[in-house]
């Protein structure tokens, strides 16, 4: 018997990603993959989770396994605020945040709490797929703002705000997922600004600021937002331990105004509960223990190498063919391929001759929420080893 309930009109407004049928292919044996968007499994502190377990389940078990507030587990929502402290935010107590199971959830309640069907949203193009995603299961309609070598550019984001008045404007300005762009110090200012000017709601995605490679990037809108009257109140951060820490764990954060994180909680409270106790009294353990700095010194170093490798592996094996700006942390590389030679300059058709030749990544088009770059692809340098890094870009060389 076919099932013949009809589905939610919701989902009218999203499709299966192309990526996904892409990620079906990965089985093949022998594959390299740059496709994924995984942290390093080899890179889990898991000594270090270890005792963050038994101390979670020493100290208080009861509570380490016991339903909990909606808003999280007290003692991490201040290990949280002296974690972002730590990193310039010096304003934001543990009342002006809330856990969430993973950023993502972040992200889903503010489509909850927030887009109405038809309401205009601002993203960056490219921009992160599940956001796209999970946006337009609300009715978003989604405005495109370009990204160049220093973010979202701030003129065309102005304008845009001004014609559309969007309910919010999402941009995930460190190392962005897919486009791995830094927004420079100079436009954070301006956008915090505008902000304000236009009354308009920002939404800073931060799950991948700590991982630069070289110099600290400039501090977060969230960090800034406190010299910027009234930005304050117009701003949302969402932050994550999933890349830095573990994705599993699926411990991310939101910091909002308080009228917006009350109507989240509401929303989370039918939703999930609370995000598991277990992994908050984890996390909290973790940060007490002051394990985070070392964690993250040697992740930064790993992806730093990796990253060089690979950029130097693409100009030596593509040369002219291809286009990119080398990475200043993160996880991507985001590149253009330029036709020259007459080589192949669509990612997609790109993307299946380097899966004949056993190797994987991701075309650019679905990154887009609306006038798709087909030239562009995401290369994720964090899982593989170097040496895997070189072959499997000799293998793209020969795809190409
Ligand atoms: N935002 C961005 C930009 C991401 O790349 C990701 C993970 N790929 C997330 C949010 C969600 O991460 P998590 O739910 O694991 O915190």
């Amino acid at each position: 018997m076919p099932f013949t309930t009809p589905f939610a009109d919701r989902l009218n407004n999203v499709e299966t990603s192309a990526i996904r049928e892409l990620f079906k292919l990965l089985g093949k044996p022998g594959i390299i993959s740059f496709a994924g968007g995984f942290p390093d499994s080899n890179m889990f502190d898991v000594d270090g989770i270890r005792e963050a377990v038994n101390a979670a389940l020493t100290d208080n078990p009861g509570a380490t396994l016991q339903y909990g507030a909606t808003e999280g587990h007290p003692p991490l929502r201040e290990q949280l605020a002296q974690f972002m402290a730590s990193k310039g935010a010096r304003g934001v107590a543990a009342n002006d945040l809330i856990v969430t199971t993973g950023s993502q959830q972040a992200l889903d309640l503010l489509g909850k709490t927030l887009i109405s069907p038809g309401d205009k949203v601002i993203v960056e193009g490219p921009t992160f797929l599940a956001t796209i995603q999970c946006f337009r299961l609300y009715g978003a309609e989604l405005i495109t703002v370009p990204v160049d070598g220093e973010g979202a550019q701030t003129d065309r984001l102005e304008a845009l705000i001004a014609e559309h008045k969007p309910k919010f404007v999402y941009l995930i300005p460190t190392f962005g997922n897919p486009s791995g762009a830094l927004t420079s110090l100079a436009r954070r200012q301006a956008i915090l600004q505008m902000a304000v000017k236009h009354d308009t709601l920002i939404v800073e995605d931060d799950p991948y600021g700590d991982l630069y490679f070289g110099d600290a990037p400039p501090p977060s809108l969230l960090a800034l937002a406190d010299s910027v009257p009234g930005a304050r109140e117009r701003l949302v951060h969402c932050g994550s331990l999933s890349k830095v820490l573990s994705p599993g764990l699926r411990v991310g954060w939101m910091v909002a105004p308080a009228e917006l994180l009350a109507k989240a909680t509401m929303c989370k409270q039918f939703s999930d509960a609370h995000t598991s106790t277990f992994a908050q009294a984890t996390a909290e353990q973790y940060l007490k223990a002051g394990r985070m700095p070392g964690t993250l010194a040697r992740v930064r170093q790993v992806y730093a190498e990796r990253a060089r490798a690979m950029c130097q592996a693409l100009r030596r094996e593509l040369g002219d063919a291809i286009e990119f700006v080398e990475p200043q942390g993160g996880l991507f590389v985001w590149a253009r391929l330029t036709g020259a030679g007459g080589k192949v300059s669509d990612g997609a058709v790109f993307a299946k001759k380097a899966i004949e030749q056993g190797v994987a990544f991701v075309p650019g088009a679905p990154f887009y929420a609306t006038q798709p770059e087909h030239a562009t692809l995401r290369l994720s340098f964090a899982t593989a080893p170097i040496d895997k890094i070189e072959e499997g870009i000799a293998r793209l060389g020969r795809a190409l």
